[in-house]
């Protein structure tokens, strides 16, 4: 993708001086799988099309972010790769002045029909989840995906260029949690970027219970106890606190929502489909973008809303506290907002 770099930056920052230069934008609430943790079986009734916005006006939101300051964006969702024709989305945005990177979140299903495409498009990378390699249990965890097509998307994504690859793993406890390990050795022999991500209180409380999530520290652990880790510098600011395996090609990263706050280097807001702002992935605060849109304000107004959810965005969240005691997760009172499945929030 071409540097479509502006010079002279001013940066963007809220009222703790974050800089905030990164947006995330969920395309669709729809996926085609439905992971235990993440969605009910039966899936949840998904917006009708005109509820969620446009490709036209997720790219105008995009340049007016990027005029703000905004500098990377990853699209995501629910699955992105099943809303119709997204390459020319992606394509759209790639153009967008200021962007300097853009990647996407992916189930990897449908990865090896689009990789090339979406190369072409202007995508730089991919971060595929996959929770199991063993195919049995990738397909109990996805309550029915096919392990050997994702292997065969990550293998095309690769191809077209889509690298490093970064690998998004949720270990459960007691359901995958005995696979830290080999998982972690994957990054021996490919350039792959494995991170283990806490299991959050979001969307199927059904499923969740402070039993089953395993910290950072734990996982940690258990990989140290077969190679020591090393600590790595992948980039400046972001969630993930990155290692490598002595000799390793790859690199591990780990993703502590709940026990170790990330929030004092957030550096995102996010665009649900249907055009809400979330100033945090477990915020109650939403701020409409999608009614000022379609009722006709003007790139101001838009810019305004988007430095308001910048100024709203809370110092933390306050989601393992309250998991522990087996509270309501969320930043604010009764968590209502954070209970939405992250299918809908965009993951
Ligand atoms: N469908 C795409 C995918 O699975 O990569 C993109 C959206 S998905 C919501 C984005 C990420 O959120 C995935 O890596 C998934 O594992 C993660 N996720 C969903 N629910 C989660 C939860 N309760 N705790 C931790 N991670 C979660
Ligand atoms: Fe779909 Fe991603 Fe949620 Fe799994 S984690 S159900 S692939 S949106």
């Amino acid at each position: 993708m071409k540097k479509n770099r502006i010079e002279k930056d001013d940066p963007l920052r809220d009222g703790y001086s974050r800089v905030i230069d990164y947006l995330r934008l969920s395309v669709t609430d729809r996926c085609n799988l439905r992971c235990i943790y993440c969605m009910p079986v039966e899936g949840v009734a998904p917006w009708r099309h005109v509820e969620i916005l446009s490709y036209e006006e997720l790219t105008r939101i995009v340049g007016i972010a990027a005029g703000l300051g905004v500098r990377k964006v990853r699209i995501t969702g629910g699955e992105p790769l099943t809303r119709k024709n997204i390459t020319f989305l992606v394509e759209s945005i790639a153009k967008v002045a200021g962007i300097e990177d853009l990647s996407m979140t992916t189930n990897g299903v449908l990865l090896e029909r689009y990789a090339q495409e979406l190369a072409g498009a202007g995508l730089r990378r991919v971060n595929v989840s996959i929770d199991s390699f063993r195919p049995e249990r990738y397909r109990e965890i996805t309550r029915g995906g096919d392990l050997a097509v994702v292997l065969r998307g990550i293998s095309a994504a690769e191809k077209a260029g889509l690298k490093p690859v970064k690998i998004n793993m949720v270990p459960i406890r007691g359901l995958n949690d005995d696979e830290v390990e080999d998982i972690a050795r994957l990054t021996l022999e490919t350039d792959w970027q494995v991170r283990f991500i806490e299991l959050m209180p979001t969307g199927s409380l059904d499923f969740w219970s402070p039993d089953k999530y395993v910290t950072t520290d734990d996982i940690r652990k258990r990989i140290e106890a077969i190679a020591p880790l090393e600590p790595v510098k992948v980039r400046s600011k972001g969630p993930s606190r990155y290692f490598r395996l002595a000799g390793a090609q790859g690199v591990i990263g780990f993703i502590s929502a709940l026990t170790h706050h990330f929030c004092s280097d957030c550096n995102r807001l996010r665009l649900t489909a249907d055009g809400k702002l979330r100033p945090c992935l477990f915020s109650e605060t939403e701020i409409d973008l999608r009614s000022p849109l379609r009722g006709g304000a003007d790139d101001a107004e838009i810019a305004r809303l988007l430095k308001l959810a910048i100024e709203v965005k809370p110092e933390g969240h306050t989601i393992g506290s309250r998991a522990e005691k087996g509270e309501a997760p969320g930043c604010g009172t009764s968590g209502a907002a954070a209970r939405k499945p992250m299918s809908r929030i965009g993951g």
